[in-house]
């Protein structure tokens, strides 16, 4: 296989898929440019190998083309960055692209306009009417799928080698994400991002140093169910937090109060603890809560046990006992997986057990655990508490992590790993 750091970019024109997805504000600034930093060492490798970057990237959910959503509005950012001239395209595909691209000389950057200005990069039919019938969205998925295939020979056609550097799409069968690799078969390689994100998740995953705690928390068990069982083959510990303890506790014959519970998964809940019981793994749930009167900062609060919680109040957070608990048990561990809050971090009041959970993780980490932190709110809230750089790895992949830990193939990881 090759590596950005074997290749001979000599000459050769690279398609570097980028995550260039940045929020932007109503006057088109960018309000957040760390993917875009991000992606600057993969994009400065090719130039200084003697290459010339061609990047291509989706920005939001445009239905087609649409200003709005105009790569064009980041160009003079990505020019600052780089500290070079880049050239545009307005058109990702077509004799512009086609002709810029053909021109490009070692040490250039070219930027595609935004790929999903075509329905073709994902694949998926637009404007079907409401009431299309089975048969009209079967056709136009077909029609879409067969416009799909000439769409990926023309981007090909732009580059000689190509390189995917965006983790947070990786578990997307799209155009510039998977399909093009079949143009490139000894010519495509992962970006210095999906690298260091790929290591940091193998690190976990497939050779974690024991004991390996992982600390699930959230609101609801439904949405993690796949990853609680995908670990429970890999994991010593397997902390449960958040919304989901108040399922397991009114499935074991608690009351609850008036917190989130999923009354509907009683049984999943039992299953999961015959199983991590089955598989000699150490699951541990919250002895105690921190509960709410109501959902907002000016709530009175109290401290109960999760089995018995009084009519008109929620469990919100962990308390002090088990912020101790878990805190000892992470900072025991040798491999750490943190995804969701064990509280409604957002609310100050709640936020004390995430914290708690986030500084054992750095204790652990300074005593050489690794420890990766990873989709969505629990990214939020070890940035909410100033601690991002103090674990091992916090990853940028949202929907893609999770569903790698899921266990689930993803299709930008594998067109390059095969
Ligand atoms: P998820 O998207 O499933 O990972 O859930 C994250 C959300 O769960 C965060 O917004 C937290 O505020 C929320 N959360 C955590 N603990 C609780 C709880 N005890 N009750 C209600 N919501 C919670």
């Amino acid at each position: 296989m090759q590596t950005i750091d074997t290749y001979n970019f000599q000459g050769k024109r690279a398609l570097i898929r980028v995550d260039f997805n940045v929020p932007l504000n109503d006057k088109f600034e960018i309000t957040d440019d760390t993917r875009m930093r991000a992606a600057v060492p993969t994009i400065k490798k090719v130039l200084e190998g003697g290459g010339s970057v061609i990047l291509m990237s989706h920005l939001g959910r445009p239905k087609g083309v649409d200003e709005k959503y105009s790569l064009k509005h980041i160009r003079k950012h990505l020019e600052e960055l780089l500290g070079q001239p880049v050239k545009f395209a307005d058109d990702c595909v077509g004799e512009d692209a086609k002709r810029q691209a053909a021109a490009l000389q070692p040490g250039e950057v070219l930027l595609l306009e935004n790929l999903r200005f075509h329905a073709e990069e994902e694949g998926k039919p637009r404007g079907l009417a409401e009431d299309a019938t089975d048969e009209e969205k079967k056709a136009a998925k077909a029609a879409v799928k067969e416009s799909q295939k000439q769409f990926v020979a023309d981007l090909a056609s732009l580059g000689d080698a190509w390189i995917n550097d965006a983790f947070g799409t990786a578990h997307r069968a799209h155009a510039s994400t998977a399909l093009i690799a079949a143009y490139f078969p000894n010519d495509k390689m992962f970006g210095y991002i999906m690298e260091r994100e790929l290591n940091a998740v193998d690190n976990v995953m497939k050779n974690p140093r024991r004991p390996f705690t992982a600390i699930m928390g959230g609101s609801k068990v439904s949405t993690k169910i796949d990853i609680i069982m995908n670990l429970m083959d890999k994991v010593d510990n397997l902390i449960l937090g958040g919304g989901m303890t108040y399922t397991f506790k009114a499935a074991l014959g608690g009351h609850v109060g008036k917190s989130i519970c999923e009354t509907d998964k009683f049984d999943l809940a039992l299953d999961i603890l015959r199983i991590a019981k089955e598989k000699g793994v150490n699951l541990v749930l919250s002895n105690e809560t921190l509960a709410g009167d109501a959902f907002s900062n000016d709530a009175n609060t109290m401290i109960c046990d999760p089995m018995n919680i009084p009519d008109g109040w929620e469990g919100l957070d962990i308390g002090p006992a088990t912020r101790e608990e878990f805190a000892r048990i992470i900072e025991n561990s040798a491999t750490i997986l943190w995804n969701g809050p064990v509280g409604v971090f957002e609310i100050p009041k709640f936020a004390e057990g995430s914290r708690a959970v986030a500084e054992a993780i750095v204790r652990a980490t300074e005593k050489g655990a690794f420890s990766l932190i990873g989709g969505g709110d629990s990214v939020a809230a070890i940035n909410q508490f100033g601690l991002a750089d103090k674990v091992s790895y916090v990853s940028t992949g949202g929907g893609a992590l999770l569903e790698y830990i899921e266990g689930k193939e993803l299709p930008g990881i594998t067109a390059i790993r095969g």
